[in-house]
């Protein structure tokens, strides 16, 4: 990669978004755990570059900079594949001298987009913590770039329209009676055991958390991008609550492509994000085929984005999950492109061999397949061991089988 040092530098995404009178596309990836799983998708990268022609792509960073070095490699592989690249860099559990060496290295390779966060603790470690020395939020980490780089580099931060994970409660009994219009279209519920939990970011919460994205937009970032929601009427509450609070930047609503039964409610289960009873009900419908999600989640995906477009959005961003077919779907759907889905299948081989091959591409609420049969991930370790849930075995009262496997004994289906 040393022919990119030097090399010329990136256009910042709010330029280019000032110069796109309609809305576009811009896609998400995450970093595989294993070189195969690299290699892979920087194919799919190039690919879905050059199908769905997207203003920019993001690449995640791994809680703690557990993935820095392949997050800065797809990066630097997304330059040379000639989009703009927007990389992820969190701040905490991390030493701090890891944000820096990243953002010189940005410097050095031309790449001038940054989606500045703080992060999560990693798998199995707990609660998030601030990095001795160092930065303890996003704000943070704004404030820091523009101190030392000045406007060299375009800053995106993350928006919730649902509010934060830490700033949702769980409703006790009798309080969902008591809620006022807006914390109702905020309400999430969950199920496990056929126990009912009901959360909700309140009103005074949900103030606290547009109190501090205003500080993160002040500090200097350019614009917003939007965790996953399933519900376009919290997307434009939520825009015009920014414009209220003086946030005036463009808002870039983050789509989660439903491409999965288990890994959509475990996803949703984790980030309390409201799914509207209708949706529910359409999934639980489709449980018992992927092909039949998939093709719901394009479907869903393009009323959605229609709505979203119409609503002001400057783009669609969508969270891809690695995966290409129901984002092909979405925009087939919305008529920007033309007959992607069907080129996919005419090239079903060849996504094929973008499939799970050992671990690489599972992720927690995938189906996989192992010496006890088919099972559904529960949890990754970082060295790509699984929990995985057996799905044909169970113990007396009705409990749960689990294996816990190495990398490479299981494999996605
Ligand atoms: C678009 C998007 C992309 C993401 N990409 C990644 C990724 O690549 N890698 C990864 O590990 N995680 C990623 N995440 C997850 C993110 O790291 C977590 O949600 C994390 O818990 C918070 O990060 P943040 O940048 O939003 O934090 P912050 O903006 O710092 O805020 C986190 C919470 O703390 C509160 N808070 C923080 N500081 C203050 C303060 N001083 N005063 C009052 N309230 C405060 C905020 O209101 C908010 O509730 C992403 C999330 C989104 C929405």
């Amino acid at each position: 990669m040393a022919e990119l040092i030097g090399a010329k530098k990136d256009d910042k995404i709010i330029d280019l978004m000032s110069t796109r009178p309609t809305a576009f596309t811009s896609l998400e990836f995450y970093p595989p755990r294993t070189s195969e799983g690299v290699q892979n998708l920087r194919s799919r990268i190039l690919r879905m570059k050059e199908n769905t022609q997207p203003v920019f792509m993001d690449v995640t960073w791994g809680a703690g900079g557990s993935t820095s070095d392949t997050t800065m490699d797809l990066v630097k592989y997304i330059k040379e594949c000639g989009c703009v690249a927007n990389m992820h860099l969190t701040c905490t559990n991390m030493d701090p001298g890891l944000v820096k060496k990243a953002l010189s290295d940005c410097r050095r390779y031309g790449i001038c987009n940054i989606v500045a966060l703080r992060g999560d603790a990693q798998e199995g470690e707990g609660e998030w913590k601030a990095s001795e020395g160092g930065f303890s939020c996003a704000l943070d980490l704004v404030k820091f770039i523009r101190a030392e780089y000045g406007d060299e580099f375009g800053i995106s931060i993350a928006g919730y329209p649902e509010g934060h994970p830490n700033a949702i409660t769980v409703l006790k009994d009798g309080e969902e009676d008591n809620l006022s219009e807006k914390e109702k279209l905020r309400v999430s519920s969950s199920e496990k055991d056929g126990v009912v939990t009901k959360c909700v970011c309140r009103d005074e919460d949900y103030k606290k958390e547009m109190e501090y994205l205003k500080l993160k937009y002040d500090a200097g970032a350019d614009f917003i991008i939007t965790q996953m929601f399933f519900d376009t009427d919290v997307f434009k509450n939520f825009c015009d609550d920014c414009k209220e609070y003086g946030i005036d930047c463009p808002i870039v609503p983050g789509i989660m492509c439903i491409n999965n039964f288990g890994g959509f409610f475990r996803m949703t289960g984790f980030c309390k994000t409201r799914v509207p009873e209708d949706l529910k009900q359409e999934m639980i419908k489709r449980k018992d085929s992927e092909a039949e999600i998939k093709k719901f989640g394009a479907e869903f995906g393009t009323a959605m984005c229609m709505r979203l477009v119409s609503q002001g959005a400057p783009c669609v961003h969508f969270y891809t999950l690695n995966l290409e077919k129901v984002v092909y779907g979405i925009l087939d759907g919305l008529g920007w492109t033309k007959e992607l889905s069907s080129k996919l299948e005419a090239l079903d081989s060849d996504a094929n061999t973008m499939q799970a091959k050992g671990s690489a591409w599972a992720r927690v609420g995938d189906e996989v397949t192992s010496m006890f049969g088919k099972g559904i991930v529960e949890e990754l370790r970082p060295d790509g061991a699984a929990k995985i849930k057996i799905s044909n075995w169970k113990l007396a009262n009705d409990q749960d089988v689990f294996a816990f496997l190495k990398q490479g004994t299981f494999k996605k289906i």
